[in-house]
């Protein structure tokens, strides 16, 4: 039975910020909890979805009969009343597309290396009689090794007799559609998949697509012509395997077999493509199921079992993360748990606050004290923090790890926490600094204290970017106001069906807005509690309203103190990044110059902007109000050579529209 708000998702993963945007769906990193491991959390809105609501379904079971090392991987899947979330394997490295627009195109070798990827993983797709039918470079990501990972199978088809059968829903992207499937002609989808593959094969090696034009019906004339410009720099091989591939009949069209060992492909290669997976689906791994009995108290036969449901729940989700993390060469391990309470979760913040809001909830508060007592005691106990797997360590140290291992067994590790804790060991970094301040307050700091992921680290090095005012702050007061609003109580007794209703619209409306604050990384401490308020919220607000109010303004309070001065975001200076792909170097030495003129452009191309300090998050939009594109412009200063450059980043919206528009910004600002 679906659960009604995100607290499902928060017991199993911490979240923060939004990574990438689609037709469907939000996208946010997040953190598997119990392994540690970065991850990709998909939401949906089932209400948004609409009619769309099958696809999601679709793709869900695509993902979970496909296992190949260039498909990314699926781990959960959580339904709430209004949410759908899939947990998925994170990519680092982002989109091909940008990778393309960043390197204006690629050299012929280059793309070799990527398209035999490509082709390997829809050879796999294919012989599990899946058509992908949205093939292009935005749903191709580069994972941390500069692999690639095909995603987003909304769109795919598996007909019922087999691939050969033939399809008749148009779909994907125009400029990557088949004409067979334009023309809304009945097609068989892996034929329309290598129509699409070599438009993007031509937009690897070219940096454009081979059919273009605003007017779509003139871009469908273009395409069921198949008719397009060869660039001189192509070699006769490309230019040959291109027109293989793009032609109109697809009868005549090369087939994935014939490219596996296709000359063009096997150039520089000693064998053809190998498509086969790696990493076959129920493969079980004796090593994590061993760590997930020792670690998870179950019998090793009840653990293999529980992995062998292939559920895509908590189960699924640790043992193909523990997977991950072995053939990545990290060791298989779960994160020291906690022995406090029934939560699977092993954040201290998340169980301790859980634990908190239970306490208060049931007017328990003295349970509340004797918790806050013991974890101010815990957290003031010298060595605290130098734990070995503390989340304080960043996550890269944990990645570089390789095969070297970095935490010892569970049961060593906490000797060695217990021993350095009576040794007295020293507090490290900031704590020196709480310790001086009465331990309610130290208590708070450390339930307050985000995790540190790479994102956080790098965010921990910038300016603050609370320059402007955003909506979080107002959404904080929302919040804020709706604890102790009156007209709550009552809960679930109301009797008037139209107040029932409406009141059940404006709760829908308030857990939304509470949701966003989950995921708003500036309150993600904070999102705790609220993830253990959307339970009973009715309930609460007749009973422990008022104390769950003050509570709540109380750790306003804190996140205020804590809070460094809004003025700091300009004064401190942009950021220093090193040399990245979707960074445009300028011929400036002046990063505030750089900023203004940027400034100045913005509104003549109607882009609306909000700044945070030297980072620009825009947008524009439709008739109707509707965000048609979202994305970031950052002024940052290069390593080497010692330039102002503009760091930039889709969030949203069509890919080739934004590569248009941010060039046509970043040039008319005369950078
Ligand atoms: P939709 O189904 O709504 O089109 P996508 O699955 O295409 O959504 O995801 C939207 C964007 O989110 C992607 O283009 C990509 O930038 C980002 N994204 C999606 N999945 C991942 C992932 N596993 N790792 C990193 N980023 C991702």
């Amino acid at each position: 039975m679906p659960m009604d708000s995100a607290a499902e998702l928060l017991t199993y993963y911490e979240v923060y910020e939004t990574i990438g945007s689609g037709g469907f769906a939000k996208v946010k990193l997040g953190r598997h909890i119990l392994t540690g491991e970065n991850v990709a959390i998909k939401i949906m809105e089932k209400k948004e979805l609409g009619e769309d609501l099958p696809r999601v379904k679709v793709e869900i079971e695509a993902m979970k009969s496909l296992s190949h090392q260039h498909v990314c991987r699926l781990y959960h899947v959580i339904e709430t009343n209004t949410k759908i979330y899939m947990i998925l394997e994170y990519c680092p490295g982002g989109e091909l597309f940008d990778y393309i627009i960043a390197k204006d195109r690629l050299s012929e070798e280059e793309t070799r290396v990527f398209f035999r990827q490509i082709v390997s993983a829809l050879a796999y797709v294919h012989s599990q009689g899946y058509a992908h039918r949205d093939l292009k470079p935005e749903n191709l990501l580069l994972d941390e090794d500069h692999n690639l990972k095909l995603i987003d199978f909304g769109l795919c088809a598996k007909p019922k007799g087999g691939l050969g059968y033939e399809l008749m829903t148009c779909c994907g992207s125009p400029a990557y559609a088949a004409p067979e499937l334009i023309q809304g002609k009945s097609y068989i989808g892996s034929e329309a998949d290598v129509w699409s593959m070599g438009v993007l094969l031509f937009a690897l090696l070219c940096g454009y697509l081979p059919f273009d034009d605003d007017n779509c019906m003139v871009l469908y004339r273009k395409i069921t012509r198949g008719t397009y410009n060869n660039p001189h720099w192509l070699s006769p091989g490309s230019i040959l395997l291109l027109n293989q591939m793009m032609q109109v009949d697809p009868k005549h069209r090369v087939t994935i077999k014939q490219l596996l060992d296709h000359p063009w492909m096997t150039s520089g290669y000693d064998s053809p493509v190998e498509w086969h997976s790696k990493q076959p689906l129920g493969y079980i791994d004796e090593d994590c199921i061993t760590e997930m009995s020792v670690n998870l108290k179950n019998s090793r036969q009840s653990s293999l079992q529980l992995v062998n449901e292939w559920k895509y729940d908590q189960t699924t989700a640790t043992y193909l993360l523990l997977l991950s993390k072995k053939q990545r060469g990290k060791p298989v391990r779960i994160r020291p748990q906690l022995p406090v309470c029934d939560v699977i979760s092993c954040s201290p913040q998340h169980l301790g606050v859980q634990f908190m809001l239970r306490c208060l909830e049931k007017r328990l508060y003295s349970s509340v004290m004797m918790m806050l007592r013991t974890v101010a005691m815990i957290t003031t106990c010298p060595g605290f923090r130098s734990h070995p797997n503390k989340r304080e360590r960043p996550v890269r140290q944990l990645k570089r790890g390789g095969i070297k291992r970095t935490t010892p067994p569970l049961r060593r590790r906490s000797q060695s926490h217990t021993t350095v804790a009576r040794r007295g060991g020293a507090w490290n970094g900031p704590m020196k600094t709480k310790r001086t301040l009465p331990w309610p307050i130290r208590m708070l700091i450390y339930l307050l204290c985000p995790p540190r992921t790479p994102v956080a680290n790098r965010k921990a090095n910038r300016p603050n970017k609370r320059v402007l005012t955003t909506p979080t702050h107002n959404n904080t007061n929302k919040v804020g106001n709706r604890v102790d609003t009156p007209q709550g109580g009552g809960g679930s007794t109301c009797k008037d069906p139209s107040r029932k209703r409406q009141r059940e619209r404006v709760e829908r409306k308030e857990e939304e807005e509470m949701e966003e604050l989950i995921f708003s990384p500036e309150r993600r401490s904070r999102s705790l509690d609220l993830a253990g308020a959307s339970r009973g919220t009715a309930a609460r607000r007749g009973r422990g309203g008022k104390v769950f109010g003050s509570l709540e303004r109380g750790l306003d309070k804190v996140i205020t103190m804590l809070t460094p001065s809004k003025r700091r975001g300009l004064r401190d200076g942009p950021r220093r990044i090193k040399a990245q792909y979707n960074v445009t170097l300028t011929s400036q030495t002046n990063p505030d110059q750089v900023l203004n003129q940027i400034l100045s452009i913005l509104p003549e191309k109607h882009v609306d902007f909000a700044q945070k300090g030297y980072t620009l998050k825009c947008r524009t939009q439709g008739d109707f109000g509707k965000v048609t594109m979202a994305f970031e412009l950052e002024v940052c200063l290069l390593h080497r050579p010692e330039v102002v450059c503009v760091r930039r980043q889709r969030l949203k919206g069509d890919s080739w529209v934004y590569k248009h528009l941010v060039e046509d910004i970043l040039s008319t600002s005369s950078i």
